[in-house]
């Protein structure tokens, strides 16, 4: 059997873009298939309002190029989607990458044939045949959250008026001037859009089955001499970022906040909170090891919410209870504050779920809520969502979906046994959705690319990892989580938003250092763990 392409690619966000890019470079083939209509991914889905990154935009941002660095220039802390979705048209246009990019096209199916050791990829287009190529390997590069979740709520398909997910927003938006509007959810999606959406609707209701912590962004526009020193210092910024658990550059405070007096504790929770952004979790080293200090730290947030919002029922229920970082801290502009405004209702749902969706709205807790209007900000089946709905068959015609039927099972986050030439960008069991997923995409696509490279040089067709490293890369992950906090709350971190979804801890929790130190050593050591033929 032919071979149509060195590598098949499978998505066209900031992981499929960058890998096309680089295998191009080291003079392979590739054809990339993207559901979507252009490049971007997250981007390209999310256009709910308000939706930007809690990433400062001069960190999640590529930096395999220095002149992309240079020539490009972000207007705010957190950059917008629309903003976001122009970075990633304009990395596409000046790397030339979308004549080797099929839109619209979604794939279905990859097969790995063990004679001809390549893979058989079917795909079917948007209103189109289902058509077949083949390739060496098969890199997906198909996001963490990029399969939204629709909770099976009774009634949902009875809605008489629109009903709009975060994950899949309308292109030419949302008008809701004059609108009654009911919201589902208040995670990092509900959080960014609420306060936006209620500037426009006549009325908001939120449905809140759990309170989240948010932290204040203090977004604004970048100052030119700020965004001057970053480009002058870029090589140094981005190299202090990967020496951070989260690849992000921000200082963490080694001291431990129970063994910090009381006074002291406040005044860096304090400085944080002024700063703004993610880093408040690093205002001590022990908020996700210790009970104690977590909820030092989440009681300093919870104090936040009576200081803003002005009804104490309402204030009461915007109070969240598990512990902070559970869940992925939010990022907000002028949240709890929104509902001070008259035209926004809460309605706490934590101890009895929605009762059912209604032709003309919602019921809950024994009561009608009249709406026009939908919006379910209700997440993803994260991580393994999008690449359990390919059905994968690896040796011996074993699918994915029954390898990982009690939860993923990988070495390095990167490949699975059984499934010889088959690379995941940002898969399960690698640190993906916990750093600034910009540098560990391409940590990802850099080692993908010298390990096909090496393949090439060594006259090898075919890789796969060995039982024995997939099992002790799978006890580590496990280990490391076991150590933290976030093991012991739900969320979709270990699958729970999912009903039925196995209960494993996904992402590598042991930090973007420790990660690409073993990386580093699996190369160094010959590809350490994995067989090569
Ligand atoms: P994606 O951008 O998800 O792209 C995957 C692509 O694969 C999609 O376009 C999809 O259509 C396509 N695809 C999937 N399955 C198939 C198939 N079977 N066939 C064909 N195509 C397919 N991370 C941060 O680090 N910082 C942030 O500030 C941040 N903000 C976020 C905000 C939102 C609203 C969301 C949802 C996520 C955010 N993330 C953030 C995580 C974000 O997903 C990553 O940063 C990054 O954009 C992922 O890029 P990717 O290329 O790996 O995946
Ligand atoms: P999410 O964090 O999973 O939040 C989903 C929300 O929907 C939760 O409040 C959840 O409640 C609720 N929900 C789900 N099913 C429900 C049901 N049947 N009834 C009532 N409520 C229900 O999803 P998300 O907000 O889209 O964010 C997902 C991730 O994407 C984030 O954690 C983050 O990594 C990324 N993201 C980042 C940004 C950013 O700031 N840049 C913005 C958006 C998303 P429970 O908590 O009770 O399950």
């Amino acid at each position: 059997m032919s071979i149509d392409f060195d590598a098949v690619i499978i998505g066209a966000g900031f992981g499929g873009m960058y890998m096309l890019h680089k295998l191009r470079q080291k003079g392979f083939t590739a054809r990339v298939f993207e559901a979507g209509k252009g490049v971007g991914g997250t981007w390209y889905w999310n256009r709910y309002p308000g939706a930007r990154c809690d990433v400062e935009s001069v960190q999640y941002s590529y930096q395999f190029d220095p002149d992309l660095e240079q020539e490009w220039e972000w207007s705010e802390r957190y950059a917008t989607q629309p903003e976001l979705l122009r970075y990633a048209n304009h990395v596409a246009d000046r790397y030339d990458l979308r004549r080797d990019i099929r839109f619209e096209t979604r794939v279905s199916r990859a097969v790995f044939d063990e004679t001809a050791n390549l893979w058989q990829v079917e795909t079917g287009q948007v209103g189109g045949a289902a058509a077949k190529v083949t390739a060496r390997f098969v890199i997906t590069a198909m996001g963490c959250l990029s399969s939204p979740n629709t909770p099976k709520i009774p009634g949902l398909e009875d809605f008489e008026g629109p009903t709009y997910h975060t994950g899949n927003w309308p292109h030419e938006g949302v008008d809701f001037t004059g609108k009654t509007v009911g919201v589902i959810g208040t995670g990092s999606s509900a959080i960014q859009s609420i306060p936006v959406m209620a500037e426009q609707a006549k009325h908001l209701t939120v449905f809140q089955r759990t309170a989240n912590y948010t932290v204040p962004a203090h977004n604004k526009p970048l100052d030119p001499g700020y965004v001057r020193e970053v480009k002058a210092n870029y090589r140094e910024m981005r190299r202090r970022a990967k020496t951070k658990p989260a690849g992000i550059d921000f200082t963490i405070n080694s001291a431990s906040a129970v063994e910090t007096p009381e006074e002291e504790r406040i005044r860096q929770f304090q400085a944080r909170w002024d700063y703004g952004g993610l880093g408040f979790m690093a205002s001590f080293s022990d908020l996700l090891l210790n009970d104690d200090s977590n909820r030092f730290a989440a009681d300093f947030v919870r104090a936040k919410i009576g200081e803003v919002v002005k009804d104490p029922k309402t204030a009461a229920a915007l109070v969240p209870k598990n512990i902070i970082g559970c869940k992925r801290l939010c990022v907000d502009t002028g949240y709890w504050a929104t509902f001070n405004r008259p035209n926004v209702t809460l309605v706490d749902i934590s101890d009895e779920p929605i009762e059912r969706i209604t032709p003309t709205g919602l019921r809950a807790k024994g009561e009608d809520f009249a709406v026009d209007c939908l919006v379910l900000a209700t997440g993803f089946d994260a991580m393994t969502g999008a690449l359990l709905k390919v059905d994968f068959r690896g040796r011996g015609g074993i699918t994915l979906k029954e390898r990982w039927n009690e939860g993923p099972k990988t070495y390095l986050g990167l490949t699975v046994v059984d499934f010889p030439n088959l690379f995941m960008i940002t898969g399960p069991g690698s640190p993906s959705v916990l750093t600034n997923m910009l540098p560990s995409i391409e940590q990802h696509v850099d080692f993908i690319a010298d390990c096909l490279e090496t393949l090439r040089n060594k006259g090898k067709t075919v890789i796969e990892p060995v039982p024995e490293a997939q099992e002790e890369w799978v006890g580590h992950v496990g280990d490391v989580s076991n150590i933290t906090l976030r093991s012991t709350c739900s969320s979709w971190y270990v699958g729970a938003n999912i009903p039925g979804k196995p209960r494993v801890f996904m992402p590598y929790i042991g930090g973007l250092p420790a990660y690409i130190q073993a990386c580093e050593k699996v190369v160094a050591n010959g590809y350490e763990g994995f067989a090569l033929a």
